[in-house]
C-alpha cells in the first residue's frame, strides 16, 4: 500500500484518522466486549438501511476532524497505531544509537523531517542541481536519459492495486505472471499528477472546475521554484498530461490481469511504441542489463512514447520541473507545503487542515524504514496469545472456507481440486513477518530531508533490481505490523494481517464470537475470498497466471459476477457519480465471499450451543450488527468521488449493504419484500 493513500485490498485511506472522541470510544457498549449498541439508529428497519441501522447514532454525533478527509474504525485505529510508532521513535532517539545502527537512521530520518528551521534556511538549494540538470537538456536523447534517470519502484499492481505513477513509468518487481518462482519486471503507465485519467477527461462541471484550479496550482509551484512565464507553462503541462491521460488505460481494464500479460524485449519497446529513444531510457534508468519486461499497459507506452516524440523539448522541460517539484513540495520551505496542501488536501480530499507534522513525520518514517519501527512494534503489542488466538480464527475461516467450495453444487470436481489446492497452498501470515526488510543501503543524514527522501527512493529501486532473477521468498510481506490493513499477495498466494488490525474493535478476545466473526471474521473472510476473486481466480496454486477452470465453471462464475456487478452499477452516492460495479466488482465479491465464511465459521464456532444475546440480540443479529459497525464513516464529500472514481472499493454504507445478499440476515432481521435491501432468493448473488 503506498504510504499516501492506502490502496490495500480491504480498505481505502487508512492515513487518515480522528483523535476525537467518538460514540464509539466512549459507549458503555464497547466496554461490556461486544456489538455498539450505543452507535445504533434502532428507530430506522434493517431492512430499509441497514447502514444506518448499524451506525445511525455514531453518524448523528461524529464530526470529521478539520485535518481529516474521513472518520471511521479503520482511521481511529491507526491514530493508534500511529501514535505508538510515535513513541517508538522517541524511545530510539533517547536511546542514542550508535551511527550505522538502523535505529539510528530512523531517529535521524525523523528529525530531518521535523527541522522545519533548517528546511526554510536551505530555501531552493536542494532542488537547484536538480533543475539545473533538466534545464541542461539539449535534444530528444538527452530526454529521453533523464526520464530514464526518473524510474523508480513506486508500483504496485496486484498488492496494491496501484497502477501508475507520476513519473513516466513506473517499475514493479514482483513475481513473474509466467514464472512465479522469480521475481520479474513489470513496467506500468505514468505521468499524471492528477488521481486518475477521469480526472483530465471527465466533461462533468465539476471536473472541468478542478482541472482549472489544478492548472493554477502548477503555475503557483513553478512560480516558487523561480521559473518565469509559469502560466503559460501551466497550459502546456496540462495538456501534456491530458494527451498522457488519454493513453491510459482505466482502472476497471487494468484489474483485469488477462490484458496485463505483455512480454517484451528490450528490443519490442522500439519496435512496439517507437518515438522514446529506450536505449537511452533504458541506460538513465539502470536496467539495460534486463532482457524483457512485463508491459501492463501496451497502449500507454505506445501513446506516452509517441508523446515524447511529438510534444516539444521544452514543454517536456517544463513537465520533468513541475513533476520534481511536486513530487518533493512536501519536504521543501513552507511555501511549497501550504500551496500543495491547499490543492491537494483541500481542493481534491476535502480536508480543511494539515495533519499535525509529527504525524506526517512517522507516515516518512512508515514509508521508508517501516519494518524497523515495526519489529519493535510487533514485540511491544503483539502477544504471543493473541497471535496464537488470530491463527486459530483464520484455520477456522479457511475450513469454512473449504466446506463452501466442496458443497457448490455448480462446480465441477476437476476445478473444486485446483480451488482446494489454491486454499491448502495459502500462506497466512499473522500480526508480523518472519524476516525483515533489509535497509542497509539507505544513507539518512540528520540535516537533509530533501536528500533522504531522493536517496530512500533510490535505495528501494536499487533494492528492487537486485532482486531480478532471485528465486521469490512467498513469505515475504508486502505491509508492516503497525499498519491497520489487510492484504491478499495473488502472485504469492498469501495473506498479511498485520497486528495493528487485530484488536478491539475488529478482535476483542472478550467479545461475543458473534461480534468477533462479524467484525475480524468478515475481514478474514475478505482476504481469504480475494483468492477466488475476479482477479485471484485467474491465478493458480503457484502463483501462475493460468486459466484452471472448466469452461462451464468459467461461464457460471461470469454469470453470477455480473449479476453483483448489476448490484453495485445502481448505487448513486451522488447524482451525477455512481458506483463502477466493474471497478469494483473483486471487492464487491470479497465482501460477500468474506461475510458467507465468517457466517459459516461463527455457526461452527458455536459447536451447537446456541450464542449469548447482548440487549436483546440474538447471536445472528450480532454477527450482522458487527459487519456493518466495520463500515461506519464518514468522509468528506471530494474525497468520496476521489475513493468512486480511483478506488477498486465501494464506499462504505455499500459495503454495509453486503447483507441482502445472505439468505441468514433475512431471517435474523425479518426482512421482508417491499424493504428497500430486500432481494427475492434468486437476485440474492451467491458466488462462493
Ligand atoms: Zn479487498
Amino acid at each position: 500500500m503506498k504510504p499516501a493513500l492506502m490502496f490495500s485490498r480491504i480498505a481505502v485511506a487508512c492515513t487518515a484518522l480522528c483523535v476525537l472522541a467518538t460514540l464509539a470510544q466512549n459507549s458503555p457498549a464497547q466496554e461490556a466486549h461486544g456489538i455498539a449498541v450505543a452507535n445504533m439508529d434502532r428507530s430506522v428497519r434493517p431492512g430499509d438501511d441497514f447502514y444506518q441501522y448499524a451506525n445511525g447514532e455514531w453518524l448523528k454525533h461524529t464530526e470529521i476532524p478539520p485535518d481529516r478527509i474521513d472518520v471511521n474504525v479503520f482511521t481511529k485505529l491507526a491514530d493508534l497505531s500511529n501514535k505508538r510508532t510515535s513513541d517508538l521513535i522517541e524511545e530510539i532517539a533517547k536511546s542514542n544509537p550508535p551511527a550505522g545502527a538502523s535505529s539510528r537512521n530512523v531517529a535521524d530520518l525523523y528529525d530531518s523531517y521535523m527541522d522545519e528551521a533548517a528546511i526554510e534556511a536551505k530555501s531552493l538549494s536542494p532542488l537547484r542541481p536538480h533543475l539545473e540538470a533538466i534545464a541542461a537538456i539539449r535534444d530528444k536523447q538527452e530526454l529521453a536519459h533523464a526520464l530514464g534517470e526518473t524510474l523508480r519502484a513506486d508500483v504496485d499492481a496486484l498488492n496494491n492495486t496501484n497502477f501508475h505513477t507520476a513519473n513516466l513509468f513506473g517499475l514493479w518487481v514482483a513475481p513473474g505472471f509466467n514464472d512465479s518462482d522469480h521475481y520479474n519486471a513489470y513496467l506500468l503507465q505514468g505521468g499524471l499528477q492528477l488521481p486518475d485519467r477521469e480526472y483530465y477527461l471527465s466533461d462533468s462541471e465539476h471536473m472541468r472546475k478542478i482541472r482549472a484550479q489544478y492548472q493554477t496550482h502548477v503555475a503557483a509551484m513553478l512560480k516558487l521554484a523561480g521559473f518565469s512565464d509559469t502560466d503559460a507553462r501551466a497550459v502546456r503541462v496540462l495538456e501534456l498530461e491530458h494527451a498522457i491521460a488519454q493513453t491510459h488505460r482505466s482502472l476497471a481494464d487494468n484489474e483485469d490481469t488477462n490484458k496485463a500479460n505483455n512480454t517484451w524485449t528490450q528490443a519490442d519497446f522500439a519496435a512496439k511504441a517507437p518515438g522514446l529513444d529506450w536505449t537511452e531510457y533504458f541506460r538513465g534508468a539502470g536496467i539495460s542489463q534486463v532482457a524483457s519486461f512485463i508491459v501492463w499497459q501496451p497502449e500507454a507506452f505506445k501513446g506516452e512514447s509517441a508523446l515524447v516524440a511529438s510534444t516539444p523539448l521544452d514543454t517536456w522541460k517544463d513537465w520533468l520541473a513541475f513533476h520534481l517539484i511536486e513530487s518533493y513540495g512536501g519536504v521543501l520551505p513552507k511555501a511549497f507545503v501550504e500551496e500543495r496542501f491547499a490543492f491537494f488536501g483541500k481542493i481534491l480530499s476535502g480536508a480543511q487542515q494539515q495533519r499535525p507534522r509529527w504525524q506526517r513525520g512517522v507516515f516518512v518514517v512508515d514509508g521508508f524504514l517501516g519494518d524497523v519501527v515495526g519489529q519493535l512494534y510487533a514485540q511491544r503489542y503483539f502477544s504471543p496469545e493473541a497471535k496464537a488466538q488470530a491463527q486459530a480464527m483464520v484455520a477456522n475461516l479457511i475450513a469454512a472456507f473449504r466446506q463452501r467450495i466442496e458443497g457448490l453444487t455448480w462446480m465441477n470436481s476437476a476445478t473444486k481440486a485446483e480451488a482446494e489446492a489454491k486454499l491448502s497452498t495459502l500462506y497466512v501470515g499473522i500480526g508480523y513477518p518472519e524476516t525483515w526488510h533489509d535497509y542497509s543501503n539507505f544513507e539518512v543524514q540528520r540535516d537533509d530531508i530533501f536528500g533522504n527522501l531522493w536517496r530512500g527512493d533510490l535505495a528501494d529501486y536499487g533494492r528492487q533490481i537486485a532482486r531480478l532473477g532471485k528465486p521469490v521468498d512467498r513469505k515475504e510481506w508486502s505491509m508492516t505490523p503497525q499498519t491497520v490493513n489487510a492484504v491478499n499477495l495473488p502472485l504469492q498466494n498469501a495473506l498479511n494481517f498485520p497486528a495493528a488490525i487485530l484488536q478491539p474493535p475488529f478482535y476483542d478476545p472478550l467479545a461475543p464470537a458473534a461480534v468477533n466473526y462479524g467484525a475480524i471474521g468478515s475481514v478474514i473472510g475478505h482476504e481469504i475470498s480475494h483468492t477466488f476473486d475476479t482477479e485471484g481466480s485467474t491465478f493458480d496454486a503457484k502463483g501462475r497466471l493460468r486459466n484452471w477452470w472448466t469452461a462451464e465453471d468459467l461461464k457460471h462464475f461470469e454469470a453470477a459476477t455480473a449479476q453483483l456487478a448489476a448490484q453495485y452499477d445502481s448505487y448513486k452516492p451522488f447524482p451525477d457519480l455512481s458506483v463502477n460495479g466493474k471497478q469494483t466488482l473483486a471487492e464487491n465479491i470479497a465482501d460477500v465471499a468474506g461475510i458467507s465464511a465468517a457466517y459459516d465459521g461463527y455457526k461452527a464456532s458455536l459447536a451447537g450451543k446456541s450464542a449469548p444475546t447482548q440487549d436483546g440480540f440474538s447471536g445472528d443479529q450480532q454477527f450482522f450488527i458487527a459487519f456493518g459497525q466495520n463500515w461506519g464513516a464518514k468522509t468528506r464529500e471530494a474525497a468520496l468521488r476521489q475513493q468512486v472514481m480511483t478506488d477498486p472499493h465501494s464506499p462504505d454504507e455499500y459495503r454495509a449493504a453486503t447483507v441482502r445478499n445472505i439468505d441468514a440476515w433475512y431471517t435474523a432481521f425479518d426482512v421482508l419484500a417491499g424493504e428497500k435491501l430486500y432481494l427475492a432468493p434468486g437476485d440474492r448473488v451467491r458466488i462462493w
